[in-house]
């Protein structure tokens, strides 16, 4: 198990890390989400022990994660991090470069333990291959597979998909994520792409300015966001004055919706005239004006002229649901 109790942690003296904490199980998928500049790749450093901290405390399995001026090789034993910048031996061979950190003493297994890792990252046919003449994209690949050749306890991915294109990412993706639930790593994984944490996930921390905003199981924190800004992460939303949802309501304050929960009505809800249309594969995601001012969000199945007026509708159901998530963080915040 891991344990992040209240740290702290400064470039100079700007603070970066303030007051973190919070526990992760063994074999639990945690992602860290927050805007770039959030503090993110920072609190994978402090967890894998390259950063000295200003305050606070750190320890995997009741051990203390000890900074770079107590320990003479940084990181941890037990952890891989697989940093943005992947720190490969460009002149070797992807065999090579995976093999490296492989025991001595198991020679036996090796080729074995390298084949399997070649298939997890689907590059078989590169296993010769100088790292230096691969793409940025399959580089992080071989990255990947060296951070697992000795199986960590403990895996900190940094952005592990960010070079790697679209159509690699998603088959990487499926073959990853179950690998490393079947031999019960723990994994935490810095990411702005919710891709990478919908379906992959089992929690996620948000960071707000080296702060942490929110943690929750995924879809709880996705179905219930606290603030506007966790659920952007997870791509458009609207926030909304709830009397222009419910206009015979007396409450005075606006809940979020995202743009798949509007139905579309051919007469009555809330008016908008559509401004623009964006593609999305199985759907559109349309950008309309409210009558009263203001952007908002939905989908439809179809192409909206623009121009058109829509009327949107909310269920009371998810209007009432919202409404009892605020509420219950209001009487938590008293
Ligand atoms: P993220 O990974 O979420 O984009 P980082 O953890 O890289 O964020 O950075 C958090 C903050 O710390 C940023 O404001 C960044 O500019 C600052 N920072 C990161 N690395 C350094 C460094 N080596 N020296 C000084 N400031 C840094
Ligand atoms: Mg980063």
């Amino acid at each position: 198990m891991l344990k992040v109790d209240n740290i702290d942690f400064s470039y100079r003296k700007t603070p970066v890390l303030a007051q973190i904490s919070f526990g992760l199980e063994q074999g639990k998928h945690l992602a860290v989400m927050g805007e770039s500049g959030s503090g993110k790749s920072t609190l994978l450093k402090a967890i894998y022990g390259l950063l000295d901290l200003v305050q606070g405390e750190i320890t995997w399995n009741k051990k203390k994660v000890l900074g770079p001026s107590f320990n003479l090789i940084p990181g941890h034993e037990n952890m891989k991090y697989v940093s943005q910048n992947f720190d490969l031996m460009p002149y070797t061979t992807v065999t090579e470069n995976i093999g490296q950190f492989l025991s001595v003493y198991e020679q036996d297994t090796h080729q074995s333990r390298i084949d399997e890792l070649l298939e997890v990252i689907e590059m078989t046919d590169y296993a010769k291959t100088k790292v230096k003449n691969l793409s940025g994209g399959q580089q992080q690949r071989v990255a990947l597979a060296r951070a697992l050749a000795q199986e960590p306890e403990l895996l900190l991915l940094d952005e592990p998909f960010s070079n790697i294109d679209q159509f690699k990412k998603n088959e990487l993706r499926h073959r990853l994520f179950p690998y490393l639930k079947e031999k019960q790593i723990t994994v935490i994984t810095a990411t702005h792409d919710p891709n990478d944490v919908l379906s992959f996930s089992d929690l996620v921390l948000v960071l707000k300015a080296g702060q942490k905003i929110a943690l929750d199981q995924t879809l709880k924190l996705y179905h219930s966001p606290k603030e506007k800004y966790v659920a952007s992460l997870f791509g458009k939303v609207n926030e909304l004055p709830v009397k222009l949802l419910k206009n015979y309501t007396e409450l005075d304050t606006k809940i979020l919706v995202y743009p798949h929960e509007f139905e579309l009505s051919s007469d009555n809800g809330i008016k908008a005239i559509v401004t623009r249309n964006f593609f999305k594969g199985g759907r559109f995601l349309i950008e309309s004006q409210l009558l009263i001012g203001g952007p908002i969000w939905f989908y439809s199945k179809t192409e909206i002229r623009e121009g058109a007026q829509v009327f949107l509708n909310v269920s009371l159901e998810l209007i009432g649901k919202r409404l009892k998530d605020k509420k219950m963080l209001d009487d938590r915040d008293l």
